[in-house]
């Protein structure tokens, strides 16, 4: 029988990235995110390519609707053996007296709370079943913090503290806890959510080559078909042209073409 995986947040980006490269595997696919259109196109996409595909519109930011949605699941869909707690923003580049309470709360009840309602109902079956695995996506900025990320790089802090912890907990049951750790990556909507849609703005990708989103699916896939025995813990990982959060090489795009 195919493994099933649930990917939050497959409607862009990594996401979708992650759900195309799980589909070529043959994995059993959950994908969710808010954008009910955009599901139902993929889920066509990936449907003709013989896959299973399961899809869920939802808010993570509402435990209600991630019970909802995990007790709801038809009982074929049921047995999930990879989370990845995937759906996050950045929203918005403002040292931290001229930030924005709203865009704060948005990134907090996303990145965090989305992240812990979704593992809590989800980790459940597999204590039950003894067995299971959570990748989170979290980020460089959850190691280390650049000139107004503030309150992006404390939510992805928090990310890496409860991977982490979620780890301490959940070992014991045969579940293995992990994160990926990525820099700036394109073929994503990132740029254009933190800066509300001003295309503009969203242009950080011109004068150096950032990570694609396929290379941090590929990267999950991999932690994903470790031998059970093998728990990886994190991956961080940049583009060649990125060394750290404030040291980019923006004299051109160096691997195109
Ligand atoms: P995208 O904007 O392309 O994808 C974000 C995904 O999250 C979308 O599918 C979106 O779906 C979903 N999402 C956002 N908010 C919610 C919500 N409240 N409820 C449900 N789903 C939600 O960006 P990325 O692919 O880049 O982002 C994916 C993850 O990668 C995030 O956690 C991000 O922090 C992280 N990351 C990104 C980096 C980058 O440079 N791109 C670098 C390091 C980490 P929808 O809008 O349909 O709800």
């Amino acid at each position: 029988m195919s493994k099933t995986v649930l990917i939050t947040g497959a409607t862009s980006g990594i996401g979708l990235a992650t759900a195309r490269a799980f589909a070529q595997m043959s994995w059993r696919l959950i994908l969710t995110g808010r954008r009910q259109e955009r599901l139902k196109q993929i889920q066509n996409e990936l449907q003709a390519t013989g896959s299973s595909v399961h899809v869920a519109s939802y808010d993570v930011r509402s435990e209600e609707a991630c019970q909802k949605l995990i007790l709801e699941l038809p009982a074929e869909w049921g047995t999930i053996d990879l989370l990845i707690n995937n759906a996050g923003l950045a929203r918005g580049f403002d040292p931290i007296h001229e930030g924005d309470s709203k865009a704060w709360n948005e990134m907090i009840d996303t990145n965090i709370k989305g992240l812990i309602y979704m593992t809590k109902y989800v980790s459940q079956g597999m204590v039950k079943r003894q067995s299971g695995q959570i990748i989170n996506v979290c980020s460089t900025a959850g190691h280390e913090v650049y000139p107004n990320g503030n309150v992006y790089c404390a939510t992805k802090h928090a990310v890496d503290a409860l991977t982490k912890s979620m780890r301490l907990d959940l070992y014991k049951h045969g579940i293995r806890v992990g994160q990926v750790s990525p820099a700036h990556v394109e073929e994503t909507e990132f740029a254009l959510v933190r800066f509300s849609g001003d295309q503009s703005r969203a242009k950080i990708y011109e004068d150096f080559n950032p990570l694609k989103s396929s290379d941090v699916a590929e990267a999950i896939v991999y932690m994903a078909t470790r031998p059970a025995h093998v728990n990886v813990q994190d991956i961080l990982l940049m583009g060649t042209q990125q060394a750290s959060s404030n040291h980019l090489d923006r004299s051109g795009r160096k691997y195109d073409g």
